[in-house]
Parts: C-alpha cells; sequence; structure tokens
C-alpha cells in the first residue's frame, strides 16, 4: 500500500525529531504542518532578535508554501537568518518500498494496538 513519510531534519544530518508516516498525502501535509506550528510556537521568541524573527518568518512561509502544496511530494527549507547558517528542510515524500517498509509497518502496527 502507498504511504508517504514526513519530517524535518537540518540539512545534512539525520532527522532529530521522530518522522511521520500517513496513507494519504492529505494526512502527511496534515502531521507536517502540526510539526511546523509546533516549533513556531516553541520559538523563544523575543521581539527584536533578528534570527529568532527570521526563523519565526520562514515557518510561516513554509507552512503556507505547504498549505498550497498539492502533492506528491514536498521539500521546503526553513532559515533563520543566520545563526545557524545551514537551513532545515521540511519534508514530505511518497514511500516506494510499499508494504516492505518497515517504518510503516511499525506504525501500523501501534494503530492497531490502541
Ligand atoms: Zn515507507
Amino acid at each position: 500500500m502507498g504511504h508517504w513519510h514526513y519530517g524535518h531534519n537540518v540539512a545534512g544530518y539525520l532527522p532529530e525529531a521522530d518522522t511521520g508516516t500517513a496513507d494519504t498525502f492529505a494526512d502527511a501535509k496534515a502531521g507536517l504542518a502540526e510539526d511546523i506550528s509546533f516549533e513556531r510556537d516553541g520559538l523563544d521568541y523575543a521581539p527584536g532578535d533578528e534570527f529568532d524573527e527570521a526563523l519565526y518568518v520562514s515557518l510561516v512561509e513554509t507552512a503556507d508554501e505547504l498549505g498550497t502544496s498539492e502533492g506528491p511530494e514536498f521539500l521546503a527549507y526553513v532559515r533563520d537568518g543566520g545563526e545557524h547558517r545551514i537551513a532545515t528542510a521540511w519534508w514530505i515524500t511518497p514511500c516506494g518500498e510499499g508494504d516492505s517498509c518497515e517504518t510503516w509497518q511499525a506504525g501500523q502496527a501501534e494503530e492497531g494496538s490502541r
């Protein structure tokens, strides 16, 4: 069965947060949008701090871009304007492994046990 993975990570590094899986692009989109607002709300946002401000704006722009995305995949880079210098990639990708995907299987098992 087709499914999608989504998450975010600093370019060149493994995801720092858990990635998600979804059965449809729309679900993946909703999941990633939630992650983006969580990240945005968690910002230690000090007015006047140019880096935080740039990061905030970049997250808002990415959420907007995600909102208009039709799929089947999505990739946007969030930048903080200088502090970390390396962009964070926010992505949704269709998985080609189908039923043999271990990450997806683990998610299904978890859902079944609820
Ligand atoms: Zn997969």
